[in-house]
């Protein structure tokens, strides 16, 4: 492959300013994510530090070879800042600054002013510097599920071990006769290699910002706000994929249908804050009882449901009763006011048969009936296979006929 530099950075120049645009105009369309922007500046200060690399020759060497490199190190570090900001850290300004500053008082230092070697180890160090922080703050972030994360990482990390091997490749290379500066074999493979990264992380920068934006939306959709639990649509549509999931191979499964109790007199009584904060604390202990694979909704207003899949009778029962005893306890007291909150639960047992949340939801609302009937703080069961029994028995059972029947007081 025969790549001349000169038509490299005119290359360059262009892609980079084109990034630049294109992602401050991703930017203008979506202003919530502002680290899109900065990605946009730096893309813009590269090219501008091309352009004055370009002038190499008819410039003073002060402007063509310190401050390009310092606007270079500037765009490394406004990258940098990107990833700070993308992940809600603060800007961090003298840092920003850090590497240009360095290399211009580094420039006038009449020692090194004239030492090319240290000059170039001292700029691949500065680059690779910001861009493994800028690794390293992807890293930190990896929390968030978003899956463009890991090729951004490992991106910035294999271009700045690169930078770093500059040095000693740029020592070993044959440098031709013409131009001491730019006709290096090894110079044109780096520009090159410059070039692509460049294309490639704005891209991936560009994924992450467009994925996390989706992510937003759907947990916005997905999630209930105030308890951070699904909603109601969430829980339907994870109850559906679970009984699709397991069609084939259906285990003993506990529905819950959870109701608070008298939670208007908390409201009347303490404010709609505190009854807010009584529903965190339902939600925080209702998931503290359960297994991680449980599902757990908030179906609306003070109503939730759980889903226990693979849970014998025995076991559903007793977390039920541990979810009434431990939000009892951890609501006698809410924000400092005597709550005194309950709940009451009604539940259904699913034997080995294919899930049919919705019937099973019916069912456990019909048992949490006949809890609050029974005088509340209490978990009534419906069993399904009862259902079922005197369903074929005669043929007229309803659901609420069915609560009432099987339910076996377990308070
Ligand atoms: P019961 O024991 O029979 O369930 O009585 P209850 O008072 O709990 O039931 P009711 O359905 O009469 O009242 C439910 C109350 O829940 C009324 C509504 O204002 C309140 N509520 C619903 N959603 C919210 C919410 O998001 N925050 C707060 N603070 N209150 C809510
Ligand atoms: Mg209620
Ligand atoms: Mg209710």
């Amino acid at each position: 492959m025969n790549l001349d530099v000169n038509t490299l950075f005119m290359v360059t120049i262009y892609v980079e300013a084109i990034l630049g645009l294109l992602l401050l105009f991703a930017w203008v369309q979506n202003t919530a994510i502002r680290a899109v922007a900065w990605w946009g500046f730096a893309h813009l200060l590269r090219a501008a530090s091309v352009v004055l690399f370009g002038m190499f020759g008819s410039v003073p060497d002060l402007i063509s070879i310190d401050l390009a490199n310092a606007v270079l190190f500037t765009a490394f570090a406004v990258t940098w800042t990107g990833a700070r900001v993308f992940d809600g850290r603060p800007v961090e300004p003298v840092y920003l600054v850090t590497g240009a500053v360095l290399w211009l008082l580094v420039c006038r230092l009449p020692v090194l002013s004239e030492a090319v070697d240290l000059r170039v180890l001292l700029a691949s160090g500065i680059i690779t510097a910001y861009t493994w922080l800028t690794a390293h703050e992807f890293w930190r972030g990896r929390s968030e599920p978003l899956v463009s994360r890991w090729p951004a990482i490992f991106m910035l990390f294999a271009h700045g071990a690169l930078f770093l091997l500059r040095t000693p490749l740029i020592a070993i290379l044959p440098v031709t006769s013409t131009n001491h500066v730019f006709g290096s074999v090894w110079l044109t493979v780096l520009s090159f290699e410059a070039l692509l990264f460049t294309i490639s992380i704005a891209f991936i920068l560009l994924a992450m910002a467009k994925e996390r934006t989706e992510f937003r939306h759907k947990t916005a959709a997905m999630v209930d706000p105030l308890t951070g639990i699904a909603n109601r649509r969430a829980f339907l549509q994870d109850g559906a994929a679970l009984a699709k999931r397991y069609a084939g191979n259906p285990r003993p499964t506990g529905v819950l249908v959870i109701d608070l109790d008298h939670f208007k007199s908390i409201n009347d009584r303490f404010g709609h804050a505190v009854g807010d904060r009584v529903l965190q604390v339902f939600a925080d202990v209702a998931r503290e009882n359960m297994r991680g694979s449980d599902l757990i909704g908030r179906l609306g207003g003070e109503e939730f449901a759980a889903i226990l899949y693979d849970t014998s009778y025995d076991k559903a029962l007793a977390v039920a009763e541990r979810i009434r005893e431990a939000f009892a306890e951890a609501a006698l007291e809410v924000d400092n006011r005597p709550t005194g909150a309950t709940v009451s639960i009604g539940m259904v047992h699913c034997q080995a048969a294919a899930l049919n949340v919705p019937e099973l939801l019916a069912q456990a609302d019909q048992a949490l009936y006949f809890a609050k009937e029974r005088g509340r703080n209490r978990v009534e069961v419906a069993s399904l296979d009862l259902f079922r029994e005197r369903l074929n028995h005669d043929g007229s059972a309803t659901a609420a006929s069915v609560a009432t029947i099987s339910a076996k007081s377990a308070a």
